[in-house]
This record gives C-alpha cells, sequence and structure tokens, in this order.
C-alpha cells in the first residue's frame, strides 16, 4: 500500500477501514544472509537501505520487545549536523541530506521538520568556539549562521535577555536542523524494509552467538537458534551486553539519560534551543508540548528511567534561559539506556570475529545519525568496506589513540 492524499481522503471517506497492517509478522527462517540485531532506528534502516540499496535479500532484523520501543522512541527527535570535525561534520551532514529527501524515499510522514537549531553563546571563549565550528560545518557542505544577540532577542523574545545569570552574548544557527517525528522514522523504515522483503522479527531476544573457529555462524535466541551469514549488532545501551557474547569488551558505558514534555502550549518556540552556560535543550511539537531534556543521570545503568535529581537539574537549567517554562506543567517524562564511547564519537566496523560486525556508541547523539548510520552500516555489510563518511568510525582508534573527541557538540564521558 502507498500513502498519498487521495488515499488519505478516499479512506476518510470510506471510514478508514482500508488501512492494513503496515509490516508482516514472519516465523524466522532457520537462516539468513545478514541479521541485523536490534529493531531501533539504525537496525531498521540499516536493513532498508541493504535491501533497496544494495541489493541484499534474505535479511531479518530481530528485535527483543516491539519496533520503537527503544531509544528511536524515547530521545527528543532532533536532527542536525553541527560538528566541527572531519571524522564527523561528513557523515552527520550525509545524515542531514539523507533526511531531507527520507519522507519521498520511504513513502511514509515522519513529520521531518527543518525548524532550525539555535545553540545560545555565553561568554567571549564559547563565541569563538562556536564560530570556528561553524565555519568548520561550512567548510564541510553544511550550513550555518552566527546570530548576535539582537537578532535572537527579535526571533525568541521569550527567553531571558534582561536578568540572566548567564547572559546570552549571540548563537550559532543551523537553519536547516531541525525535529522529526521520533517513532514515525521507527514505523517507516520498518515498513519500507518489509516491503523490500526484510523479515522484522519482534519479541525475539539474542541471547548469545555462535561462534565456531573464529567465524560466526548466528545467533541463539529466545525462539531458538538462527543462522547466518553475517551479523550485525545495532543495539545501542545494550551493544556490551550482546558483545561480551563474543568476548569483546567495547569502549562504552551504557547510561541513562531523561525525556521531558510539558502541556501542550500555543505555538512559541520556532525551532530547536540549546542552553551554552548548562545542559539543556528545547523545542515544541507539533501537539504543543515543550519537549527538553539536559543532563544524563550519572551512574552505569540499563534502567530505562532516571531519577529526581537530574529532573531538578534539568528544570533548573530550563528556567535559566527561559523562566516562562516555570509557569508549564510537565506532562509525561521518561528514559533510555544510551551506548557512550569513550570519545563521544559512534563506531561502524567489523569485529576481529569473520561474520561478526558492530553498530554503536551513538549516546544521545544518534538519532539524528539514523539514516547515515543504516546507509553506512549497510555499505559495510554488504561491501566489507567501510563507506567513505564512516571511515574514521573504527573499534580500533581508541588503540591507535585515533580518537574524535568532538568538544563542544558530541557526548563527552569527561563531563559525566
Ligand atoms: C532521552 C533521550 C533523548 C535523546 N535525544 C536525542 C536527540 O534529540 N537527537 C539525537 O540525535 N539523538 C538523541 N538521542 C539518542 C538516540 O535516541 C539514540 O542514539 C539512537 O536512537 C540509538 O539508536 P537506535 O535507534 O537504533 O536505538 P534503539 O531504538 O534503542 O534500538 C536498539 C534496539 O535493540 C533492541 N535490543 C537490545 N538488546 C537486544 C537483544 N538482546 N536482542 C534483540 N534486540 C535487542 C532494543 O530493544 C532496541 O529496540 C536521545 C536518547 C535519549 C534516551
Amino acid at each position: 500500500m502507498r500513502f498519498s492524499g487521495f488515499k488519505v481522503i478516499k479512506e476518510a471517506l470510506m471510514g478508514h477501514k482500508g488501512w492494513g497492517p503496515q509490516w508482516r509478522n514472519p516465523e524466522p527462517k532457520p537462516h539468513y544472509d545478514i541479521i541485523i540485531i536490534g529493531g531501533g532506528g539504525h537496525g531498521l534502516a540499516t536493513a532498508y537501505y541493504l535491501a533497496k540499496e544494495f541489493g541484499q535479500k534474505n535479511i531479518a532484523v530481530l528485535e527483543k520487545g516491539w519496533i520503537g520501543g527503544g531509544n528511536v522512541g524515547r530521545n527528543t527527535t532532533i536532527i542536525r549536523s553541527n560538528y566541527l570535525l572531519d571524522g564527523n561534520e561528513p557523515f552527520y551532514e550525509f545524515s542531514l541530506k539523507l533526511w531531507e529527501g527520507l519522507e519521498q524515499d520511504f513513502n511514509y510522514n515522519a513529520m521531518v521538520s527543518q525548524r532550525g537549531i539555535l545553540n545560545l553563546v555565553h561568554s567571549d571563549g564559547q563565541r569563538d568556539a562556536f564560530i570556528r565550528r561553524g565555519n568548520g560545518m561550512i567548510l564541510n557542505g553544511a550550513d550555518a549562521e552566527y546570530l548576535t544577540a539582537e537578532q535572537i532577542r527579535a526571533e525568541c523574545p521569550f527567553l531571558n535577555f534582561d536578568d540572566a545569570r548567564f547572559p546570552i552574548k549571540g548563537g550559532l544557527a543551523q537553519r536547516r536542523g531541525g525535529t522529526v517525528r521520533h517513532d514515525a522514522v521507527a514505523w517507516g523504515y520498518a515498513r519500507g524494509a518489509d516491503q523490500h522483503g526484510v523479515d522484522i522479527i519482534q519479541n525475539c531476544e539474542v541471547t548469545g552467538l555462535r561462534i565456531e573457529n573464529g567465524v560466526c555462524k548466528g545467533v541463539e535466541t529466545s525462539r531458538g537458534f538462527i543462522g547466518a551469514n553475517k551479523v550485525g549488532s545495532c543495539v545501542a545501551g545494550s551493544s556490551s551486553r550482546i558483545m561480551a557474547h563474543a568476548n569483546i569488551r567495547l569502549p562504552i558505558e551504557s547510561h541513562v539519560l531523561q525525556a521531558f514534555v510539558s502541556e501542550g502550549l500555543k505555538p512559541v518556540i520556532p525551532g530547536v534551543i540549546t542552553f551554552g552556560a548548562g545542559h539543556f535543550y528545547v523545542s515544541q511539537s507539533d501537539k504543543g508540548g515543550l519537549v527538553f531534556g539536559g543532563d544524563l543521570d550519572g551512574y552505569n545503568t540499563y534502567a530505562q528511567r532516571g531519577n529526581l535529581p537530574t529532573v531538578e537539574d534539568v528544570c533548573e537549567s530550563g528556567m535559566a534561559i527561559m523562566p516562562m517554562i516555570g509557569r508549564a506543567r510537565l506532562l509525561r517524562m521518561w528514559g533510555g539506556v544510551m551506548d557512550m564511547s569513550m570519545d563521544g564519537s559512534p563506531i561502524i566496523d567489523k569485529t576481529h570475529i569473520d561474520g561478526l560486525y558492530f553498530n554503536g556508541g551513538w549516546c544521545y547523539g544518534g538519532f539524528k545519525a539514523t539514516p547515515a548510520s543504516g546507509w553506512c552500516y549497510a555499505h559495510l555489510l554488504a561491501k566489507d568496506e567501510p563507506h567513505e563518511v564512516a571511515t574514521a568510525y573504527r573499534l580500533d582508534r581508541f588503540q591507535r589513540g585515533h580518537l574524535i573527541d568532538e568538544k563542544g557538540m558530541g557526548a563527552q564521558p569527561n563531563l559525566h
């Protein structure tokens, strides 16, 4: 079934009886060419591009819960490509370009909204660092614009300009950044992958990896053994648990990050705004809720819920830049488990075990990476070579000392 304006009108007139399930619910086959562990955004995007762009057939995505139940459906929906370093910026710009054509590509309304992102500046040193980053972005083909405090006041009069503890001195804007409805991304990729013949198997937990003579032969699951020529792990916060089955110790810690949604308000925030003197970011959903978040809870955990001190900390930061947020009631909050690598940048690589591949280390920045991560991981799985924008994301870079330590915009483990 293809979605179109005509179909929506027809269904409205026919009482919405013609919508079918968006993907099949197949039984696992005994063997696949490629198995992706994890039906989050990255796993589903990988399967989609493997089938659509790289001509692979006989693919399964194994998900222990349900599609969209992981971080892909828990994040604060921000997309951007405002990185500094060469190892990162071309990758995230590639991702932003894929977002720009994604809905037409997989024929699904993911509510991609390029409403812009603004990083506030509160000191002279920060201004210099942000302008440097903006120049780095422009050199890599992305868009960046430095705004003065007056320009920001004209666009965002609700920010605290008059008696702020950390005065707003300007900001770095990326107009092509914005938000995307997160769970629709999972559904769109799931539907697209299914249409290309990928088996999406929910409620199927991978409990082990079968490795014989240095070769990965398949996965042990809650529904029995499933063989595969290639196995790709793509499980975000559970990365260290999956790779422990292969005795691989990753340079990754799992942390919980919380997200918050207020009651619906009239449109007030034009795009995404981030606070430069603390950790706080906010946007407004199409339903009117303020969607915001801040720091990680400061301990390692696999639990998908956080604690009250971080709630207080996030709300304090919110009050520091936009005191009006104090009058909005909090409607919902939740947590997700994230995979923080030790330089704050991701990994898309083969392992030393034949047929076993790894994708992870996205921490709190992986949603915006979903299309490029899927594309580059599919490239690696199909061709056994890294995609040109993902060549820096090697697993051994921590041994070689070639870290991609993106100060300013990456997830920085040294801060947590
Ligand atoms: C609160 C919060 C806010 C965030 N905000 C942003 C943001 O604004 N912008 C941004 O770019 N990023 C953000 N992120 C980060 C982003 O959401 C993640 O980096 C990204 O979603 C991770 O990739 P994924 O979608 O594949 O992960 P997930 O959706 O978590 O997918 C992994 C899947 O693997 C499954 N799995 C785990 N173990 C097994 C197993 N043994 N067998 C089978 N399946 C298994 C899980 O059930 C899960 O569905 C945020 C994250 C959180 C938690």
